[in-house]
């Protein structure tokens, strides 16, 4: 086959799956832009595809078993036809050469960062049938094109990595320090999705609140909000806020500018101090405690939404009833909580994981079962209240889903997808609201 175009031997279609948070959905974003650019059709079939792209999270122990359960998937199509496997992310970053090692099926890892060279990985896998792992030489954020999943509500990273070094967490060590963006870069990106008709814009980072502080040359956080929300898009969000860094600044800001939503993700971890202590998190439930308070006073009808972690080496039931004891107190909008996991490199993995899994998955649903009833009340409050919704989707039951204004899901009769509309609340349930679109005034009502 001398002689002969490696595009022209190789097919071009590519498959992404991503798991993990949003960093990695919008990372996900870059690999669609950059393998588009080579020439690749984006292809929603794993059994359509010639290449397999696997963006793989490791946050915890069960998302990083998902991965691997799937690779399963890309052995079953290697049986039959040729398909380059290229598994990657954080998971590439941390595993490296060892991916290679346990799954003959994957022919490439790549890393947390350079998306940029992974058509040049696949070429040279067609061509030379070795196995490669590529997770050095990120690529600058500002070289990779962009395919987005959503054109109504836009992710822009403003920081990458993370320099917190939580006891439990994997993703410094994944995703390197923290480096944040330049000002202008984020405005560029971010008005460009506004004139490709995003109506909401979401300011992506592990610790959005330490904006600036590795570069002062970027000016701090707040300051950065107010300049995107300068830009006019009817919607600016942004996550996650670290409690440790949060300020009255950004309270500010959110509640005298009107176009940043009235929604904080402040993941809370723990309510021991104890726990919060060991974990390395930098505040104390009481100074939780104060923010919650403050952002309360200062922002009216602020929605709290946190993550917890159950189960952490150590936690005692006293340490964990002090967790449902700020559950209580708070009583947040939605909660993601998780089983503790011990991650490689981290510094809880050096101790030993002492809280069985039966208690684990005790007290995880002793979280889930009191916030379902937390949540159910606190949506109860909206019955009969008009709340401003951008509609993303279609609902899997008809109609339209989107957030809220606050952040709640609303699933909704009548409107347009890719419009803010005013939905009428009429029936409420832990995960959310539904209702019907107001008809407008001079316009006819749409259904
Ligand atoms: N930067 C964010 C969180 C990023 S990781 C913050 O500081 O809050 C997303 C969530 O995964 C964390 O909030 C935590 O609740 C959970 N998580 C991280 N490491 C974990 C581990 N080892 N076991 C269980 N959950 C973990
Ligand atoms: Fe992980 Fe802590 Fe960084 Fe969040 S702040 S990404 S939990 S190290």
């Amino acid at each position: 086959m001398d002689g002969v175009p490696s595009d022209v031997i190789m097919g071009k279609r590519v498959y992404i799956e991503t798991w993990g948070c949003q960093m990695n959905l919008h990372q996900s974003e870059g690999l669609a832009g950059v393998m588009a650019r080579a020439g690749y059709d984006i292809v929603d079939r794993l059994d359509a595809a010639d290449v397999v792209l696997f963006n793989g999270c490791m946050v915890r122990q069960k998302a990083e078993e998902k991965v691997f359960g799937r690779i399963g998937a890309v052995v079953e199509e290697k049986r039959v036809r040729p398909v380059t496997l290229g598994v990657g992310g954080c998971l590439g970053q941390v595993w490296g050469e060892s991916l290679l090692e346990r799954f003959p099926a994957i022919d490439f890892v790549f890393g947390s960062g350079g998306h940029g060279s992974i058509p040049d990985l696949v070429a040279r896998v067609a061509e030379t049938f070795a196995r490669i792992v590529a997770c050095e030489e990120p690529t600058s954020i500002d070289e990779i094109p962009l395919v987005r999943r959503s054109a109504v509500s836009a992710m822009v990273t403003i920081t990458e990595g993370c320099s917190n070094y939580c006891s439990y967490c994997i993703v410094p060590y994944a995703r390197g320090p923290m480096r944040s963006r330049d000002p202008a870069a984020i405005l560029r990106e971010a008005e460009e999705a506004i004139a490709d008709g995003a109506q909401e814009v979401l300011l992506l980072g592990q610790n959005v609140n330490a904006y600036g502080v590795d570069r002062p040359d970027v000016g701090r956080f707040e300051g950065l909000l107010e300049r995107v929300a300068a830009t006019g898009i009817p919607r600016v969000r942004f996550t996650t806020s670290h409690p440790r860094d949060m300020t009255d600044d950004v309270l500010d800001a959110i509640a005298s500018t009107p176009n940043l939503c009235n929604h904080l993700h402040l993941p809370a971890q723990s309510g021991s101090d104890r726990i919060l202590a060991s974990m390395n998190r930098g505040y104390t439930s009481a100074r939780y405690r104060e923010i919650v308070r403050a952002a309360r006073e200062r922002v009216d009808g602020i929605n709290l939404t946190t993550d917890l972690i159950v189960g952490y080496p150590g936690e005692s039931i006293a340490d964990f009833e002090e967790t449902m004891n700020l559950i209580e107190e708070v009583r947040f909008g939605s909660i993601f909580v998780a089983k503790y996991s011990p991650r490689p490199l981290t510094r809880s993995a050096r101790v030993e994981d002492d809280v069985s899994e039966s208690e684990k998955a005790e007290r995880l649903e002793r979280v889930l079962a009191r916030q379902r009833e937390i949540a159910l009340q606190e949506n109860e409050r909206f019955i009969g209240r008009d709340v401003e919704v951008l509609l993303e989707s279609e609902a899997r039951g008809g109609g339209s889903v989107g957030r809220a204004e606050d952040h709640r899901t609303v699933v909704a009769r009548g409107g347009t997808i890719g419009e803010l509309e005013t939905v009428r609340v009429e029936a409420v349930s832990a995960a959310g609201l539904s209702g019907a679109v107001a008809v407008r005034e001079g316009i006819e009502g749409r259904r």
